[in-house]
């Protein structure tokens, strides 16, 4: 939900203005109102070409209006990370040039006729509620199209365009068409039905390879998942026996532009009753990938390896000595490489040879989404390892320059610590079943934590599917309490992993311990984990509101759930695809968690990041630099990717493809 919406002249002057809460409507006239503070901290210090900025837990984005002079300004929470601001400023600013542009124009004209100042001008000639009457009303229903998007969205959790959305409608929109615009009413509901189809039909279709997740697809290229009544055939090992086969009889649901059955959308409730409901009806298996299944041996169920398969000799370190054109013997042209064309004979590599290769090794790893800082160690650690080497020859630097930054790659990337999670659980649970201590069996937990909208609960659910093919009984805790919808889509998940893993008279192997929203989540953690153990489950997966790095309340409230609790692993679940954010989430979380679990005592006080989850790795294709910094910043391990949307697109990485891929073209 937005706070506060305006639009103003660059000037200062307040065409129209709304404000949502009654904090905001209180500081909206205030020095600290969203307007004042971008006027002062972004306009007159000259940042006008940003978009958007951050200021006292607000997020502030604008957009201008060149020509009138005009800009449109949303503030929201930040915390609530609203993903339709940028679309509702250009359908707003689209709409309501459409509308007044006579007003504007000769609005704009005055000014810069009159000599007065603006307020002088705006009290004697403007009377903008006269003006721009009937503005409010397309406003409402504007923000309404998008909150009701937003909300669907949510729900579905699905990241597609579905129709024409409220921007198109606006830029199609003339005053006579208002009845176009979106609303929240009751009459919206029988496109609801349609758009889930559609939402559906677009998601059944990424997840069989057809579409494109979003971001695209990653080096693997398309894939296809198990098709109806199929086998579970490649890459998968006969003695999959959790993995239910797909029952032949069951025919392919038409996702079209037919009317929603009843069984269509009783698939798409979220908050169905697992206890009630009719768990046959629903067909999961297009949730697994069939080319994507791990292998099982000696009944252990791996996931796959990462595979970089595009490594070749064709590599930056060859294009920037021959500048892309020349083959390396030839001789180099470009400036760049024209340093090296004088490096004949033998050369001891001084500072002033080494610069430029460093320089463009930099901009490489940044262009692999490697932080800025990160990639300026890595090249100054790379620069102290050549510097005073004798080379001879472009291949002796080529060679010298790979070398050197291969083995300072490998070196961060290689884990500290132990990356076998099966063997830490199996480790645990087998000590707790040989002690004589009274204690009983202390399932083995793991808290996802990390900012909104990364893939927690997805990838938690992943995790969930790989632990359950092991034979282990994981109990799911919904500890996001904070986020609406958060407990229904552990729901859905829970339902779904239950049905791939059920075996007639086996015990559940997959469980859900919710208790609602708004409650204390230290407090339900500890109440699952005591739960598991009462039931026999060998592993609580703990889910967790996601918040921001900067959120001090939130944060304390997450370093009271870990010392409480003192999970086993504390998993930092990551975007695949953020830079430099990577590296301020990850640092902030794991030095708030430190920090406040310290202040808050218990059993697991001081406790930090363990490992990282990253997530959307078949979004990035080779700029895996993510894993990098991330592995730079914490010294801890990267447990799994994240590659895709089924439960079986998780991934374990190898140092060496990451490498290969950080050192690829
Ligand atoms: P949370 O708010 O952190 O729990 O995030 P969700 O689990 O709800 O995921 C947010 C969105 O990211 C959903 O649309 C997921 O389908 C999508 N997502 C999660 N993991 C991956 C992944 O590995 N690859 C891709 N392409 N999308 C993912």
């Amino acid at each position: 939900m937005l706070d506060h919406c305006s639009i103003f002249h660059k000037g200062g002057l307040v065409l129209w203005s709304r404000s949502f809460t009654p904090t905001a409507a209180q500081i909206a006239t205030s020095a600290a109102s969203p307007v004042n503070s971008l006027i002062r901290d972004v306009l007159i210090e000259g940042r006008a070409s940003e978009t958007s900025y951050e200021k006292d837990g607000y997020a502030i984005k604008w957009s201008f209006v060149n020509d009138l002079e005009l800009i449109f300004v949303v503030a929201y929470q930040r915390i609530l990370q609203l993903t339709y601001p940028d679309d509702l400023l250009s359908a707003m600013q689209t709409l309501f040039l459409k509308l007044f542009q006579p007003f504007l124009t000769s609005f704009v004209a005055s000014l810069h006729a009159a000599s007065s100042t603006v307020t002088a001008v705006n009290a004697v000639v403007f009377d903008f509620h006269k003006a721009l009457e009937g503005w409010d009303k397309y406003f409402d229903r504007l923000l309404a199209g998008y909150e009701e998007m937003a909300g669907k969205e949510r729900n579905s959790r699905l990241r597609v365009s579905l129709k024409p959305g409220p921007a198109a409608i606006a830029r199609e929109s003339s005053s006579e068409s208002l009845d176009n615009l979106p609303t929240q009413t009751s009459e919206s509901a029988p496109n609801s039905a349609e758009e889930i189809t559609r939402n559906v039909a677009a998601l059944r279709s990424r997840m069989r390879g057809r579409g494109s997740v979003p971001g695209g697809r990653g080096k693997g290229g398309k894939r296809t998942v198990r098709a109806n009544g199929g086998d579970s055939g490649a890459g998968t090992d006969s003695d999959s026996s959790h993995i239910p086969k797909r029952k032949a009889e069951k025919t392919a649901r038409k996702w079209d532009d037919s009317a929603i059955t009843e069984k269509d959308m009783a698939e798409l409730d979220f908050s169905a009753d697992l206890s009630t409901a009719d768990l046959s009806k629903f067909d999961v298996q297009h949730l697994i990938d069939e080319t994507s299944l791990g292998t099982k041996i000696d009944g252990i169920y791996e996931v796959k390896d990462w595979d970089f398969l595009s490594a070749t000799d064709d590599d930056f370190i060859s294009k920037a000595l021959s500048n892309g054109t020349a083959k390396p013997e030839e001789k180099p042209t470009s400036t760049f490489s024209s340093i090296f064309a004088r490096l004949t004979g033998s050369k001891i590599l001084s500072e002033q040879d080494l610069k430029p290769v460093l320089s463009a090794m930099k901009d490489h790893l940044m262009k692999k989404n490697v932080a800025k800082d990160i990639a300026d160690r890595v090249c100054e650690g790379v620069g102290e390892t050549l510097k005073g080497k004798k080379i001879s020859g472009f291949r002796g630097i080529k060679k010298e320059v790979q070398d050197a930054l291969a083995t300072t790659l490998t070196r961060i990337l290689t884990p500290k610590t132990s990356t076998d999670l099966l063997l830490s659980i199996r480790h645990k649970l087998d000590s707790a079943a040989a002690s004589t201590s009274s204690a009983g069996r202390v399932p083995y937990s793991i808290t996802f934590v990390g900012v909104n909208g990364v893939g927690k609960s997805t990838n938690l659910s992943k995790v969930c599917f790989w632990l359950v093919q092991n034979g282990l009984r994981v109990l799911i805790a919904a500890c996001d309490t904070f986020r609406s919808g958060a407990v229904e889509q552990l729901r859905v998940h829970v339902r779904n992993l239950s049905m791939l893993s059920s075996k007639d008279g086996a015990a559940t192997m997959v469980e859900l311990y919710e208790r609602g929203y708004g409650k204390d989540a230290a407090g339900i953690a500890r109440d699952a984990i005591t739960y598991a153990k009462d039931n026999g489950y060998d592993v609580v997966l703990i889910d967790t509101a996601g918040r921001m790095q900067d959120n001090e309340p939130l944060m304390r409230a997450l370093a009271k759930l870990v010392s409480t609790n003192n999970p086993d692993k504390i998993v930092f679940v990551g975007e695949a695809l953020v830079g430099n954010e990577a590296v301020d989430q990850l640092t902030k979380f794991d030095r708030s968690l430190k920090d406040f679990s310290t202040v808050a005592g218990g059993p697991g006080k001081g406790r930090g990041i363990d490992g990282m989850l990253v997530t959307k790795w078949d979004t990035v294709d080779d700029k895996v630099g993510a894993a990098l910094s991330m592995t730079y910043v914490t010294g801890q391990p990267i447990l799994f990717v994240g590659c895709g949307q089924t439960y079986t697109d998780l991934r374990q990485l190898k140092v060496d493809n990451v490498v290969k891929a950080l050192l690829s073209d």
